[in-house]
This record gives structure tokens, sequence and C-alpha cells, in this order.
């Protein structure tokens, strides 16, 4: 065993994958959530169940850990925070607060001269009335979104009473882009400056929560090294250490735009796991870590399917496979509408 224990805050099913790696490389894990079902419990040494601002817990969980690191960007800054005076967190704190607010978020993005869709803070209803030409459009929650959670597509200023907006809440307006085509990159950055990047991964949602992601993206070559460059722009300005998603959008007209940062691991690099010698999760392990960085290389082409919700049902009971695919069950206890249940990956 090696003498590392890397503490994660977050138990759900990336926790669970990260902990996995982890114990790959003899790296002892140590989950931390506030949901006492969570599902990385099954797949970590150790699992502590507490609220994110339980100063005790929090002082305990640093005790027992060596490096500290987060599988959703939902926890509250001033846990990072509190945490980083006592072990390393990585990716940085900082980082955290950047991203997990979409204003913050999309600034940054411009200021390195990368594109994103068009976008406007709103702070009440009288912000949105002047903005016809930001629409269609989608209305986003500044923060704790995900899978399209706090978000409200807007066809016409007339429709806006009828959505039941919480404006006690920030927004951003964002225009809808008419989509060809979603992408992600997933990076690995090292503390040593050097990186590893995989393919563009092709991405297919279905009520704004990933559905199908494949490699290779059907892109042309401009894209997928535009893609890239972008990513590792962004990584390199974050000082990142771990691994981090880029998720994109290309328009009818092969513009591309990031859509958002994810400061950790990502559905859609599930496929890494069967695809390539290192997945992201180990490469997040290894980066964190600072275990050696092995160079990452394609084993095969692949395709990842969600099961969402009743979908995970059939290979539960013992759907036969192929040699060829691979079922994960994460392992949740409830199965809800529009819930990640688990994935399938299929090599091509
Ligand atoms: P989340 O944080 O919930 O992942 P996203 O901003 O990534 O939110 O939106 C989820 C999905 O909704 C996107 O992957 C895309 O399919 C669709 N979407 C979001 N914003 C736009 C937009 N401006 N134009 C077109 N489609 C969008
Ligand atoms: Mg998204």
């Amino acid at each position: 065993m090696s003498e590392i224990t890397l503490g994660i805050l977050g138990g759900g099913q990336l926790g669970s994958m990260l902990s996995v790696a982890a114990k790959k490389l003899k790296v002892k894990t140590i989950i931390y959530s506030d949901d006492k079902e969570a599902p990385a419990q099954n797949f970590c040494d150790e699992f502590l169940h507490a609220k994110y601002n339980d100063k005790n817990r929090i002082y305990e969980f640093a005790k027992k850990v060596n490096i500290i690191t987060y599988e959703f960007e939902n926890i509250p800054f001033e846990t990072l925070n509190e945490l980083n005076k006592l072990k390393a967190v990585l990716p940085k704190p900082s980082v955290n607060r950047l991203i997990q607010h979409r204003l913050a978020e999309k600034d940054f993005i411009n200021k390195l001269n990368i594109s994103t869709t068009r976008y406007v803070h709103i702070k009440n209803k009288e912000d949105l009335l002047p903005l016809d030409d930001f629409l269609p459009g989608i209305l986003k929650t500044t923060t704790l979104g995900y899978d399209g959670k706090g978000q409200y597509p807007i066809n016409n200023i007339q429709e806006i009473d009828s959505l039941n907006i919480d404006f006690n809440k920030d927004y951003i307006l964002e225009k809808l882009i008419k989509l060809k085509k979603e992408i992600s990159i997933i990076i690995t950055r090292f503390s040593n400056n050097k990186y590893e990047i995989y393919e563009p991964i092709e991405n297919t949602h279905e009520n704004q929560i990933l559905r199908h992601s494949k490699i290779p993206a059907e892109i042309n070559e401009k894209l997928i090294n535009k893609s890239k460059e972008w990513a590792i722009m962004i990584a390199e300005e974050l000082k990142y250490i771990g691994t981090l998603c880029i998720e994109f959008f290309i328009d009818r007209n092969d513009n591309l735009y990031v859509n958002e940062i994810a400061p950790r691991v990502h559905n859609s690099g599930h496929l890494t796991i069967n695809a390539y010698n290192v997945s992201q999760f180990e490469n997040h392990v290894r980066a964190v870590c600072s275990l050696e960085q092995v160079e990452i290389k394609k084993i095969s082409n692949a395709e990842m399917i969600n099961l969402i919700g009743n979908q995970i049902i059939p290979y539960r009971e013992n759907l036969k496979l192929n040699d060829n695919q691979f079922f994960f069950d994460y392992l949740k206890k409830e199965i809800k509408k529009n819930r990640k249940m688990g994935h399938l990956t299929i090599l091509k």
C-alpha cells in the first residue's frame, strides 16, 4: 500500500469511479458526503457522512487524509477554503469559486479571447424585458445548476410570466445556438506543468442531460485542433492540477464556442475507462497525488450510453453483454426519473 490517503468531497458516481482508480494505484480513499445514501460509500475505503459546513467533521476528515479533492463543483467555497488551510485541496479552491459562478466563468473565458455564447447578467424580471435580441435563449441560474436544473428556455418576452421564474436568484440569459454538435475535451494537468489531453468526445444531450458520448468525434481537423488548443489555454491560465473538462458547442457554420468548464472528472469521459490505457479518473488521482505521469494511448474507439432512470433495470436483471460491452451500475438505491443510474460503454 502506498502511504497516500486521498480525501474526496462528494459521494456520487464520480467519487465511486475515482475511488476505484485510486485503489488500482494503491491510494486509500476517504469520501465525505452530506448524503447518507451516497453511492460512493460502496467503493471507497472509508466514508464520512456529515454536512459540508460541519466544522468538527471537516477537521476530523482533514486529519485523516494527505490530499483533498472534490467530485462535484457545488461544494461550498468556505468548506474548500477551510480545508485548504489544513491540507492541500486540488484543484485549488479559487478555481472552484470561479467556475461555480456561470457569469464569472464566462467572463474568464472571454478574457482569454475564447468564444462563448452571447450572455447577459439578469438580476430581476425588468432586466429581461428589453432583451429581445437574446431570444430565443436560455435563462440559467448563476450558481448550483447541473443537468439542466435551474434553466428556463425562453422563446419570447410574452412567455416570461408563465414560466414562474424565481427572481430571488441571479441568472444569465444566453442566446440559443443552432447546434450542430456538442463536444468535450478532457485534460489532466500535472504539477510539473505537463498535461495529458484526450481526443475530443462527441456528446448528445436529451432534455439537457447527457445521453450519449463517442470517440472519435465526427468533426473536422480544424475543430479538433482548436478545441484542444482552447482547453490547454484554459488549464494553463487556471494553473489547474487534476482532470478538467471543457464542454463546447459547434454551430451550423462550424463556429466553436466554450459552453462550460467542469473543474473535475466528467460524465463524457467515462469511456476513457475502457478506451484508454489511463482513464480520466486515474489521471486525476495521479495528478493530485503527484504520482508518475503516464502517456495516454487510445486502445479503441468507443461509445458510452448513460442509463437514466428505468433504463438501468434490464441491465440489472443480467442482460447478456458481449465482450466489448461494459456495464457500470452506480448502485444508487432509488431509481428516479432523470437520475443517472449507470452507463454502458461499447468498444468499437
Ligand atoms: P448544465 O450545467 O446543466 O450542464 P449547460 O449549460 O451545459 O448546463 O446546458 C445543458 C445542455 O443544454 C447543453 O449541453 C446543451 O445541449 C443545451 N444548451 C444549453 N445552453 C445552450 C445554448 N445557449 N444554445 C443551445 N443549447 C444550449
Ligand atoms: Mg453542461
